[in-house]
């Protein structure tokens, strides 16, 4: 791993480049891995060396890195037109985005907003929501209320749904803080629902929408909740006339089993927010979806009844053809009756570490696979994510919870070596924790 061509970028990059969510100071003792290429679910760096991409670079790749099929679209696309203004314009990737993703949802949710990453998206859902409520001369509905542990991105008005400590905490005095009620995966799906019953009964005339990570909150360590306690929480929603948002970022795109997470609860909700492996994870993209309703209470005369927001990049041909390009993988390759397949051979391979004397709370839904290891090692994450690298994995633990969540193209040798090696790695780590 260590060669010259290697050091070089690593070099360059540290003096130049300051990299997300990273204490720099840091990479003086872990590893910064230069990537020069990537292939299906193998990135090399510049001296040939190769990694598993076992957490889908943080969690955008679907299909693989250089999907064949994607890069001709976008070859194709590149050569047509790369971009240009949706405001006042309009082109067919866009058009043809927007149709197929409300078609998912049986036009259920008619309208697609375009923005850039997952963080926009938040934050268009947030404002849509309380505008719409304007419209209709409830402008007292501005609250919102989020679960314990959410993570809905890092903008200021995305911390603010936002109750990770680690994001939340140093910025917390430029938030306007939702309501944070217990989340059904620490808490359990009734205490959970008794719990957000007790602040809309409360609150109800104030809030304008209940923000949540459908099935798995991701950055909260892999926190994983039954679909029932999104069926309940739609007929409260609906009860108390409130939004219910869904972020659908980390866990839309088939990665829970379904394509929408929410499709397992039987309910859509009022807006679904979509990005990282939307398109495929090559460019980025984010989108809202919503009802026809609500896109009617916005449609007048007058400018500031109208929908108030807008990126330079909003719906880059480029980014919806990737997207386009990654729903025709789904249509032609029934990914996700393969996926359950899948998973269940990882299900079997992971054994192993399931019953490891040293794991706790083995979990999985669709194709996220977690567990949490029983160490006092507070450097854990580091070591492990190290020692990973070593037998060609990229893994990074949250804290003590390691968990897998690979592009669906993995061949069944692959997923073998994907859990053989992980159970390794703990090994290794675990030992390296002890001396
Ligand atoms: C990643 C993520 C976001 C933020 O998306 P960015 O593109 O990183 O801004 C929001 N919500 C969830 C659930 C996510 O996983």
């Amino acid at each position: 791993m260590n060669t010259e061509a290697n050091q070089d970028w690593v070099a360059r990059s540290l003096a130049a480049v300051w990299h997300p969510c990273t204490q720099m100071k840091h990479h003086e003792r872990m590893p910064l891995v230069p990537i020069a290429r990537g292939k299906g679910a193998w990135l090399y760096d510049p001296a040939g060396n190769r990694y598993l991409d076992a957490i889908s670079s943080w969690w955008v790749n679907l299909f693989g890195h250089a999907n064949p099929d994607i890069n001709r679209a976008l070859k194709d696309q590149l050569d047509t037109l790369e971009h240009a203004m949706l405001a006042g314009c309009t082109h067919a990737s866009a058009v043809e985005l927007a149709e197929r993703l409300s078609a998912l949802t049986q036009k259920t949710l008619g309208l697609a907003f375009f923005a850039s990453d997952g963080a926009s998206a938040v934050e268009i859902a947030l404002k849509m929501s309380f505008h719409f409520w304007r419209n209709r001369g409830q402008s007292e509905k501005r609250e919102f209320a989020c679960l314990a542990n959410s993570y809905h991105g890092e903008t200021i008005g995305a911390l603010g749904v936002t109750d990770v400590a680690l994001f939340k905490d140093a910025y917390d005095p430029l938030t306007r803080h939702a309501h944070v009620v217990a989340s059904p995966a620490s808490a359990g799906v009734d205490a959970a629902i008794d719990a957000i019953r007790a602040l809309l009964t409360e609150r109800a005339a104030h809030l304008a929408a209940v923000i949540v990570e459908p099935l798995v909150q991701c950055a909260a360590g892999m926190a994983m909740y039954d679909a029932s306690y999104l069926t309940r929480l739609r007929a409260l929603c609906d009860e108390f006339g409130v939004h219910l948002i869904a972020d659908e970022i980390a866990v839309g795109c088939g990665r829970t089993g379904t394509f929408f997470a929410c499709e397992q609860a039987g309910v859509w909700p009022d807006f679904v927010c979509l990005s990282k492996g939307i398109s495929g994870g090559y460019l980025p993209l984010s989108l809202v979806l919503t009802r026809d309703e609500i896109y009617a209470a916005f449609y007048d005369d007058d400018i500031t009844r109208g929908f108030l927001h807008s990126h330079s990049y909003t719906g880059n041909p480029l980014a919806c053809r990737a997207a386009l390009a990654t729903l025709d993988l789904f249509e032609s390759a029934n990914v996700l009756a393969e996926n359950r397949r899948k998973s269940a051979l990882l299900r079997e391979a992971l054994q192993p570490l399931a019953k490891h004397a040293r794991t706790r709370s083995f979990r999985e839904r669709g194709t996220i696979f977690a567990f949490d290891a029983d160490t006092e090692d507070a450097a854990f994450s580091r070591r492990f994510f190290a020692n990973a690298l070593q037998r060609e994995l990229l893994m990074r633990p949250i804290g003590k919870t390691v968990y897998m969540m690979p592009p669906y193209i993995l061949s069944d040798d692959e997923l073998a070596l994907l859990a053989q090696r992980t159970l390794d790695t703990l090994d290794a780590t675990l030992a390296e924790s002890a001396a």
